[in-house]
């Protein structure tokens, strides 16, 4: 009987696989049941082992309890493309894999990959076609559509340029090719739109992944995707490596958002693996931004990437005038300044929507004593507690903890308390004080948390006509509001002023979304950016418009200044629940590294939030000459840190190419 090895990854953070016998030949990437310890875990086969690590250990070889499915999870692109995520970011394979599987497949339960059948009633839907494309978005179309084999595209697209009827009209030539089609967008309540237009333009099931859905609906649309029942899905960044059987195109919508970033456990960006993907499996894929990263831009430049442009608007609008308003000289209430509330009434008498971004949910940020000055804060974060007014109740951002307000001061005892600072909903009462009779509506975090929330505000916002719309970063996502005419953003110094070497590719991307809301039907639109820094040298840049030039200035300077996309970064993050366990931990890694050379460590420094969840939070930031090089730094510190007893009493990971550097 011929006897099979197998290195098998468990879904432990275990920097390992682990080698198994069987006397069945097993396909890569197939599911098996292997003892573990005392345990039982599904496991992966990575790959052949043809000799066990020692032969000492033969005998002792586990052998495989058995083999889950009659199918593999994936195919090679995307197996492969597993591996490299392991390797490129320095993370357990098991956990890298657990991230792509569903989870009612993770666990020891009876669910299985079972064939779904084929469907072949994909088509266009050519009667809710009648766009006519502009002059841009054809010339785009056909450039995008030439390509075959692994080509990166990066669509830019200025807001209102219909960046997504060429989506649709390249996703319909792999459809009428049976070929099917990934697109990943930022949040999927936030692209209705998107959605509905994929769902109205092809006859045939249109399948969402994400990761709010429940385990069962989630791997009821990775089973029709792998056997190809379903050929076209937008998801969010888990889906980057759902399987889609005879793939012929990825789409990354809004490339720039963050959340293609995950920043908790296994810390990757799902633009970076899709590009990955794609070259695996030899297709062609789009970024798509009306405000790219300067990371793809860089990629432009090295002709590593191709660029296409649509730079008119559908409408053929003007794009709308951004308005520097210096505030230092006005009283504010809540936030607002009464010129700016001047300019809001205006605009409601026309009967148009406003809409107001401020970066912050809840009431006030600051709840502190008048009598000794205590600040109300989470006791397991070190973050001020929010007050929403909403709920009476003073909430931890962090952790999402609520507490009861006080009445007395906790320190002095006293019953006399101010509040601070403005959030979203300080802003809509004093708005809807000032304008009663006008509807008033919130668009953060809390207001959409219900199914349906969201819609049901864009539905309201639709059928208003004069509106004020107050909202977080959600607003300047992904949708179209046509009868705004008038933005007002709140703070945006925070952005302009901030130390973080990426604040200003991000202040400028948000600057130009919040404003490419506005507009879309209206020549006049207008943006007002109040700011005590008027003559800030970089807001008068942004205030222009042009994004590209601006993007391209920040490069430059990064370049010069060594700074990311042009050196190489990686923060080593370590949590544990005394600070001494990090900085003793995090002390011998710089030590480890000091007088290489090519290599610059920073820290340990406590992170921005230096204290979450009841852990300590430091960092280390190493910066590297050379990618590779800074790869093979960070492999060499995984193999010490194995050995190190300094490194069991604390949590730590890499968190590469990082973009939340605090
Ligand atoms: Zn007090
Ligand atoms: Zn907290």
């Amino acid at each position: 009987m011929n006897i099979f090895y197998y290195d098998v990854a468990v879904s432990l953070p275990l920097r390992q696989c682990f080698t198994y016998s069987s006397d069945i030949k097993i396909k890569k990437g197939t599911r098996v049941l292997v003892s573990f310890g005392k345990r039982k875990l599904v496991g992966v086969v990575v790959k052949n082992s043809k000799k066990p690590n020692s032969l000492k250990n033969t005998g002792a070889l586990k052998k495989i309890i058995s083999i889950l499915d009659d199918y593999p999870l994936f195919d090679k692109s995307i197996f492969d493309s597993i591996l490299w995520a392991s390797d490129y970011y320095h993370h357990p394979i098991g956990e890298v894999f657990n991230n792509f599987i569903p989870t009612d497949l993770r666990k020891i339960n009876n669910k299985k990959i079972e064939k779904v059948e084929e469907v072949d009633n994909y088509s266009v839907n050519e009667d809710n076609k009648q766009f006519e494309l502009t002059k841009d978005q054809e010339k785009a179309v056909k450039k995008l559509s030439k390509f075959e084999g692994f080509l990166p595209s990066l669509l830019y697209g200025v807001t209102g340029s219909g960046k997504t009827e060429v989506y649709l009209r390249l996703a319909e030539k792999c459809i009428k090719s049976n070929k099917s089609v990934l697109i990943l967008v930022p949040e999927i309540n936030l692209t209705p739109q998107l959605l509905s237009r994929f769902e109205n333009r092809f006859n045939g099931e249109i399948g969402i992944y994400h990761s709010k859905q429940t385990a069962a609906k989630r791997l009821k649309t990775w089973l029709k995707a792998k056997f190809g029942a379903i050929k076209i899905i937008v998801g969010t960044r888990s889906s980057a490596l759902i399987p889609l059987s005879n793939i012929g195109l990825i789409i990354i919508d809004e490339e720039h958002d963050q959340s293609f970033r995950q920043s908790e456990g296994f810390k990757f960006s799902a633009r970076d693996l899709s590009i990955k993907r794609a070259q695996m499996a030899e297709i062609p894929i789009i970024l798509g931004s009306a405000t790219p990263s300067l990371q793809t831009l860089r990629l432009v430049k090295e002709s590593k990437f191709q660029r296409v442009d649509i730079l008119s608007r559908v409408d053929g609008n003007k794009p709308p005038k951004l308005i520097v308003l210096d505030i230092n000289n006005s009283p504010l209430n809540g936030g607002i300044a009464l010129e700016t509330i001047d300019v809001i009434q205006s605009t409601i008498e026309r009967n148009e929507q406003v809409l107001v971004f401020i970066n912050r949910r809840g009431f006030a940020p600051l709840y502190q004593c008048g009598g000794c000055g205590w600040v109300a804060g989470c006791k397991s974060c070190d973050t001020n507690l929010v007050f929403h007014q909403s709920k009476n109740r003073l909430i931890c951002h962090r952790c999402e903890s609520a507490y009861s307000v006080n009445v007395n001061c906790p320190a002095c005892n006293a019953k006399d308390f101010h509040m601070h600072g403005v959030g979203t909903e300080r802003v809509e009462e004093v708005l809807k004080k000032s304008f009663a009779g006008t509807p008033v509506i919130r668009v953060d975090h809390d207001s959409t948390k219900k199914i349906g929330a969201m819609e049901a505000i864009v539905n309201k916002i639709h059928s208003s006509d004069a509106a004020i719309l107050v909202g977080t970063q959600m607003i300047a996502k992904g949708h179209d509001f046509p009868k705004v005419t008038l933005s007002i953003i709140l703070n945006a110094d925070n952005g302009l002023i901030s130390p973080e070497s990426n604040a200003l590719e991000k202040i400028s991307q948000l600057l130009i979304q919040v404003s490419g809301r506005a507009g879309r039907n209206n020549n006049l639109a207008k943006v007002i950016i109040q700011t005590r820094y008027p003559d800030d040298i970089n807001l008068n840049k942004i205030k222009t418009g042009d994004y590209m030039n601006f993007a391209s200035q920040c490069l430059s300077n990064n370049r010069k200044m060594n700074l990311p996309p042009y050196t190489p970064l990686c923060l080593l993050r370590c949590s544990s629940p005394t600070q001494k366990s990090n900085i003793d931990f995090l002390n011998k890694a710089v030590h480890t590294l000091t007088n290489r050379p090519g290599i610059n460590v920073i820290g340990p420094l406590p992170s921005l939030v230096s204290k979450a969840k009841g852990s300590y939070r430091h960092q280390v930031y190493i910066h590297a000459s050379k990618k590779t090089y800074l790869n093979k730094v960070l492999k060499f510190l995984t193999e010490e840190f194995e050995k190190w007893p300094e490194s069991k009493k604390v949590r730590w990971s890499f968190d590469l190419d990082p973009i939340d550097l605090g």
